[in-house]
């Protein structure tokens, strides 16, 4: 018999190599096989017949084969299967496809699963369908009579999973459903159920088995639809089973944190004084809305863990000065930590700007630094002379230590991830340990560490829509910045082809004329001529020499990338503040916090390589002044359907929650969250946009148990559930630390 644990290769039919190339799946055990759910079913139970097909629907169709052969056309060999079903007749055709020559023949029953369409003369036809060939079992090998006609049993008449092939296609749906079946078959019979009887009560939750079986080979009368959108109780067991105990553990860490001993700032005449004055603008309403909040957090004696969402150009940065000064006024010090050394670099400059006339004292603290100058700023730093420090992260979290640290923040926390964010507030690495879950258990003195723990803010521009991020973030709270400073015109954005380039260079130098100054954003550095494919690709480095001395030769025109060295970098960075360089070609390095009011032209070259967030992100580095901006989208035209769209939401849109939602849709949540990117678990089974009311249910479900037994629920079902959350935290989370 098989436990959930057991290690794949023991499943009939996978050997040490392709126990590998599952591996590199992230498939290990059985459990993991388990839980590689079939991304579509085909029902190949009722499946439609040729007669009744439609054109513009997704059909699966069970026919037998009449024909097939290659024609070529001038442009490229085209495959034509034709199948039938007594007299009516569907073709299917295949491009570039010369590895279908041989592969059908007459007699043989085939499963065709694509698009229908009708062609110039209406006949019904699909195009590229995905097919199985029906009984064909050999194409594996190895199996002997009774297992063929087994496995052939799994392929007709019944609704059938469709998995995604892996391993350069060696892997086949046909492959997982036979591997499958016989893990289901041996998997010992009495799993345990770790989510309390309570919760499977509230939800009306099916067993684990029963969701195992199910959601890999669904009953006959299972609701087509419900497979689809995965919405059955199979489905919706598994999807609630892996958030309910990521929600356990934040809801124990959120609860562990509140125990903890911060600091609690004062907040008197002095400090608000202290505050105001060093305002250059009036802030506006969802700035001191969200100043209010920090400062709330600030004076309550546990720490503050608190998000700060709010779109590029928002005005984050002030609020985080202000912030600042509470700790300080309090003779705390405090750690700015950015995600690169020009951002870092930035918010030095602003930070004298504003806080160094009011008397504070602020230290750069970066990589480039000479080795005795960064022995000097440590110095200062750990005997406290240093008020606020600002710095790249890997410099800060690691080597500095503090006199007497009470605020951290991280700026553009999305470039970060969650650990990192973690591994400063040290203790809270590790996944939750304690057992005082009850009502009235306390919580072990021992646990609070002698030093109080340094409130954190956290900045974000990813706008992740906010039930959401109180969900994932389980232990942050959140602030949004939901307004633009005033006296902002939204920047006009306009998607052109490349050859009005001629154009746009003299609308730039108008612009130039005018007193202001460009951006121009290519998606490399350098060419690569050993990429073919990437040769017609513009680079910064090449199109710098170009725009410099071809196309602006009287305007001064700056380079920026992120091969340069720090100085380098400081130096063109500068330059361009102070205006002395009229034009900044640069790469994505800008695209984080970059602040230059007096930009009122972004010109972004291939921009169809962009993704839609990065756009986005690129564009927030103009409309920063009252002057009207305008953002060009430049692309050679040849572009594909999802760049297409991409930048058609950016000409619609300046909205970076819309934008982002687009986004998500566009590229689904896996690589929208990428867990680099946010910090968020990568789920086996659980979509958090598609299950976002799963998602809430569990947190709430989640909350019920960690309150503690009653009548609904005893300590020993409790003890069982965090034991359970425990293992997987290990297993799953341990590297990624949720929250
Ligand atoms: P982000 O949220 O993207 O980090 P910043 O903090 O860099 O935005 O602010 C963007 C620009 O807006 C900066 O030039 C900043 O000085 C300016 N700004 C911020 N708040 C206000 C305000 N209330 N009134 C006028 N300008 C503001
Ligand atoms: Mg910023």
């Amino acid at each position: 018999m098989l436990e959930p644990s057991t290690p794949v290769q023991y499943v009939k039919g996978i050997g040490p190599r392709l126990a590998e190339v599952l591996a590199a799946k992230g498939i290990a055990t059985v459990d993991d096989l388990l839980h590689y759910l079939p991304f579509r079913y085909e029902d190949r139970l009722n499946p439609r017949s040729v007669a009744e097909l439609r054109a513009g629907e997704m059909a699966t169709v069970i026919a037998e084969v009449r024909n097939s052969g290659l024609f070529r056309t001038r442009r490229m060999p085209i495959f034509q299967l034709t199948v039938g079903q007594g007299r009516s007749k569907l073709k299917c055709l295949w491009f570039n496809a010369t590895y279908l020559q041989d592969k059908f023949q007459p007699g043989q029953m085939v499963a065709l699963y694509g698009k229908v369409e009708a062609d110039r003369d209406g006949n019904l036809q699909i195009m590229q369908p995905q097919f199985e060939i029906l009984g064909d079992i050999n194409e594996e090998g190895g199996a002997d009579e009774a297992e063929k006609k087994a496995a052939a049993s799994l392929e007709i008449g019944r609704i059938v999973p469709i998995y995604e092939s892996t391993g350069q296609g060696k892997l086949t749906p046909r492959w997982f459903r036979r591997i499958i079946r016989w893990a289901l078959e041996n998997l010992k019979p009495d799993l345990p159920d770790p989510i309390p009887a309570a919760v499977r009560g509230h939800l009306s939750l099916v067993s684990p088995r029963e969701a195992l079986f199910k959601v890999h080979w669904p009953d006959a009368g299972e609701s087509f639809s419900d497979l689809q959108s995965s919405r059955t109780p199979a489905h919706i067991r598994m999807i609630f089973d892996e958030l309910f105990f990521i929600e356990l553990g934040l809801e124990l860490k959120r609860r562990e944190q509140k125990a903890q001993t911060g600091i609690a700032f004062q907040l008197n005449d002095g400090v608000r004084e202290a505050i105001k004055k060093i305002l250059p603008f009036h802030p506006t309403a969802a700035q001191k809305r969200v100043l209010k909040e920090i400062a709330t957090d600030m004076q309550m004696a546990c720490p503050m863990r608190r998000l700060l969402q709010g779109d590029v150009g928002s005005g984050k940065t002030i609020v985080a000065f202000q912030a600042a000064i509470i700790a300080i006024e309090n003779g705390y010090q405090v750690a700015l930590m950015a995600p690169t050394e020009i951002l870092a670099q930035q918010h030095y400059f602003s930070a004298r700007q504003i806080l160094e006339r009011a008397g504070y004292r602020i230290v750069l603290l970066t990589g480039s630094l000479e080795q005795d100058r960064k022995r000097d700023i440590r110095r200062h730093i750990a005997q406290g002379h240093a008020q606020l420090v600002i710095g790249t992260h890997a410099l800060i979290q690691d080597r500095v230590e503090f006199e007497k640290l009470g605020l951290v923040v991280v700026d553009e926390q999305h470039r970060f991830g969650v650990m990192q964010r973690l591994k400063l507030m040290k203790k809270e690495g590790a996944a939750p340990t304690q057992n005082h879950v009850g009502a009235d258990a306390p919580v072990r003195p021992a646990e609070r560490s002698s030093a109080p723990e340094p409130d954190v803010l956290v900045m974000t521009a990813t706008p992740i829509p906010r039930t959401l991020a109180l969900t994932l973030y389980g232990d942050l709270d959140v602030s949004v910045l939901d307004e633009l400073p005033p006296g902002r015109t939204p920047v006009v954005t306009r998607s052109l082809l490349d050859e009005r380039a001629p154009e746009v260079w003299e609308f730039v130098r108008k612009q130039i004329a005018a007193g202001h100054q460009v951006y121009v954003v290519y998606p490399v550095i350098e060419e690569n001529p050993e990429n073919t494919e990437d040769r017609e690709v513009k680079a910064a480095r090449q199109m710098h020499r170009q725009l410099r001395d071809k196309i602006f030769p009287s305007l001064h025109v700056g380079l920026l990338h992120g091969r340069l060295d720090a100085d380098e970098k400081e130096h063109v960075m500068r330059e361009f503040q102070q205006g002395k360089l009229e034009v900044l070609v640069a790469t994505t390095v800008i695209e984080v916090g970059v602040d230059v009011p007096n930009a009122t032209v972004m010109v972004i070259e291939h921009a169809d390589r962009f993704g839609l967030a990065q756009l986005h992100q690129l564009r927030g580095r103009i409309g920063r002044g009252a002057a009207k901006s305008y953002c060009v989208l430049m692309h050679g035209g040849k572009v594909s359907e999802e760049g297409e769209r991409r930048l058609d939401a950016m000409v619609r849109s300046n909205d970076g929650f819309q934008i982002a939602e687009l986004d998500l849709e566009l590229r689904g949540p896996g690589e929208f969250f990428g867990t680099k990117q946010a910090g968020i678990p990568s789920f086996r089974v659980a979509n958090i946009i598609r299950d976002r009311q799963l998602l809430e249910a569990a947190k709430r479900e989640a909350a019920f148990v960690v309150s503690g037994p009653s009548s609904e629920i005893s300590q020993q079902e409790i003890d069982r559930a965090l034991r359970e959350m425990r293992s997987r935290w290990a297993l799953s989370y341990g590297l990624v630390e949720v929250g």
